[in-house]
């Protein structure tokens, strides 16, 4: 019988991982994973969590009941929170938690398959590997089509090839996917200016945006300012912008898997942005059934401890800290590997280094010279060029640096 299944080639991502853990050369460098790393290159718990997850294991009266059917209700009003603050005067708003971000991808690809049938979602060139994958899962019958994003000659964004590809080409009613802050794999977000003339061009086609918010705070570090453009598209929306548009309605699909550094607990919400009362309440209905038949109900431990913290003044402030601490550390191994480059003369721009924001940078290598940097130098890299900060350390910025100065050069 399952001969005749096909042979689906194994996950790239997770193959370098194994990869990796089978190389037993005493200098490699894992720098494939959007996972944060401590200065050791080691897992880390956040300070924050580690408080909120203490007093949780202490608490004698923590049961195991099911959670209500949308998730666990604090984490739910604390998520919304985060992403939209206080811009949702006049906007209804359905939340649901979800598996992780992945989850929250996956719910919203199946609400508007089922119930909107776009023709085709527009996923910015390059992005992060699942968002294919999770479309062609949940319905390969509706298109997917790549718009211009990355800009390999001025490692910025094409921002005139994205507007002109979706005003030319996307139809009304197709869903279009913005990572909200840190793109991965670029580390390169549009500026202001361009988030207005994504939100225009949403507008005079119809189309349906879902922002992918799984780095908020590791951007600047700040948890608001990572989250403009949501909320810029939600005050747009709400009749305050000043334009004869019909008020946007998008969705937003929320990890906290990087910000909270719950990777294995699977915490994530989904909020869809509807313009009346009625279709809120019908998203609502349409989303518990979605759930109901996947997951029947979500896991809760991960929501209560980002519940826990949310909610508390002291431990949100320490939240707030470790996010600065992630994020001052990736900033400080940019500058450190941009000094090593420049140091030994590394052809090639480098710049962008330092002004890339998140996880991410793209190095520029080809595919060739990313096989070759693990052959000879046990660096590993993932086949598009990209660098995680997350693995660099002190020990071994130095070697990195020069792997790729040697692989440049020869
Ligand atoms: N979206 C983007 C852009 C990501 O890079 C990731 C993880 O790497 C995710 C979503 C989802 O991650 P998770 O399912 O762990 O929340």
């Amino acid at each position: 019988l399952f001969d005749q299944v096909p042979a689906v080639p194994p996950d790239g991502t997770f193959a370098l991982v194994e990869a990796y853990r089978a190389d037993d050369h005493h200098l490699k460098v894992n720098l494939t994973p959007g996972i944060y790393r401590d200065e050791n290159a080691k897992p880390w718990v956040l300070p924050s969590v580690k408080q909120a997850r203490a007093a949780l294991l202490a608490d004698q009266s923590l049961n195991h009941d099911i959670l209500p059917q949308l998730g666990h209700t604090q984490f739910l009003s604390a998520a919304r929170q985060l992403a939209f603050k206080d811009t949702l005067d006049g906007r209804f708003v359905t939340s649901i938690q979800t598996i992780s971000g992945t989850g929250a991808n996956h719910f919203i690809a199946s609400l508007l398959a089922s119930h909107l049938h776009p023709k085709a979602v527009w996923i910015p060139d390059p992005t992060w590997d699942n968002h294919q994958g999770i479309w062609r899962h949940v319905d390969p019958g509706i298109e997917r089509r790549t718009y211009p994003y990355y800009d390999e000659n001025t490692f910025g964004i094409d921002g005139d090839a994205l507007l002109s590809t979706l005003r030319e080409q996307a139809n009304p009613g197709d869903a279009i996917i913005l990572h909200a802050c840190a793109h991965n794999p670029t580390g390169v977000d549009p500026s202001p200016e361009l988030w207005e003339g994504i939100a225009q061009v949403c507008e005079e086609k119809g189309l349906f945006p879902i922002f992918d918010l799984a780095y908020q705070g590791f951007a600047t570090g700040d948890v608001d300012n990572d989250a403009w453009a949501v909320r810029h598209f939600t005050t747009r929306s709400s009749g305050n912008n000043n334009n004869n548009n019909t008020p946007l309605e998008f969705a937003v699909a929320q990890s906290f898997s990087k910000s909270f550094g719950l990777y294995s607990e699977r915490v994530g919400a989904l909020h869809v942005v509807a313009r009346t009362r009625d279709g809120a309440a019908k998203v609502d209905g349409v989303l518990k059934r979605i759930s109901r038949a996947e997951i029947t109900s979500m896991p809760a431990f991960g929501a209560r401890i980002v519940a826990a913290v949310l909610h508390d003044p002291v431990l949100e402030a320490q939240w707030r800290q470790d996010l600065k601490t992630m994020s001052g550390r990736l900033a400080s191994m940019r500058k450190r590997l941009y000094e090593e480059l420049v140091r030994r003369g590394t052809p090639g721009r480098w710049g962008h280094v330092l002004t890339d924001i998140g996880m991410f940078s793209m190095t520029g290598l080809s595919p060739e010279k990313v096989a070759a940097i693990k052959d000879r130098f046990h660096v590993y890299l993932l086949p598009n060029g990209r660098l995680s900060f997350t693995g660099l350390t002190e020990g071994n910025v130095e070697y990195v640096a020069e792997s790729i100065y040697q692989i440049v050069v020869h």
